[in-house]
């Protein structure tokens, strides 16, 4: 936890409650100790949807809909929200619980290892104003160059647990072995994005820390 848990526990309690079918998708994935996006997170994005009212979502990292189908509640109306994952047997549950949403058909999911399906996302020319990135954090920089290419000028990328628990200011002599390289490549990965010209970066340690990175336009 990045902030004290009393402080945490008393954001997560100014949320209002879900809509039941969002309550229940998210109790049993917490229960089967899917990774899903936490209450702090979920303000953020849906703040960010009303503020920028995207008509295009990619998701990367789809575990098993809930972050999808929590978008796809709050986005507008005629959007449209693309996720991707890999593993079978979480495809296997975000296919059966995304179909019983109430925009399950602005919602599509592929599947596939999210490096050749952004590669072959951006060969078809798409682009995404809302990209949420949230799959295999010691991949993010692998993935970086497609979705600078997916992003239009004044597109938002926005990227889940960067902050590592808070473990990321931690020295990697203090990291237990096992998790010294994602450590590493995520302090990598946050320092590019604040360094990179095309994209302004802000790190908020909100959830498990996320960053914005909004790509700026050619300079004239
Ligand atoms: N966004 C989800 C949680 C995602 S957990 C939610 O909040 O509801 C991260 C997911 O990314 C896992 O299901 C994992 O299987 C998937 N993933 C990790 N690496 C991936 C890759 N290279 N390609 C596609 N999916 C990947
Ligand atoms: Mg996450």
């Amino acid at each position: 936890m990045i902030i004290s848990e009393r402080l945490s526990e008393y954001l997560k309690a100014l949320e209002c409650d879900l809509p039941e079918y969002l309550d229940r998708l998210e109790q049993q994935a917490l229960m089967d100790e899917v990774p899903i996006i936490r209450k702090e997170a979920q303000a953020l994005l849906r703040f960010l949807l009303c503020l920028l009212k995207p008509e295009r979502i990619l998701e990367v990292g789809c575990a098993v809909g809930f972050s999808a189908a929590f978008m796809s509640e709050y986005m507008p109306e005629g959007a449209t929200l693309t996720t991707i994952e890999k593993v079978e047997q979480r495809i296997r549950e975000a296919r059966k619980n995304l179909a019983g949403i109430p925009r399950a058909g602005q919602v599509t999911l592929l599947c596939g290892d999210a490096k050749e399906v952004l590669q072959e996302l951006s060969a078809k020319g798409e682009t995404y104003p809302f990209i949420f990135m949230d799959a295999a954090k010691g991949q993010y920089m692998n993935f970086l160059p497609y979705l600078l290419e997916l992003l239009p000028e004044g597109g938002l990328l926005i990227t889940d647990n960067v902050l590592q628990e808070g473990t990321i200011v931690e020295s990697k002599y203090t990291i237990p072995r096992r998790e010294r390289t994602i450590h590493m490549r995520m302090r990598e990965y946050v320092y590019t994005l604040k360094h990179m010209e095309e994209l302004e970066t802000v790190v908020l340690p909100v959830g498990d820390g996320m960053t914005l990175s909004v790509k700026k336009g050619m300079k004239r």
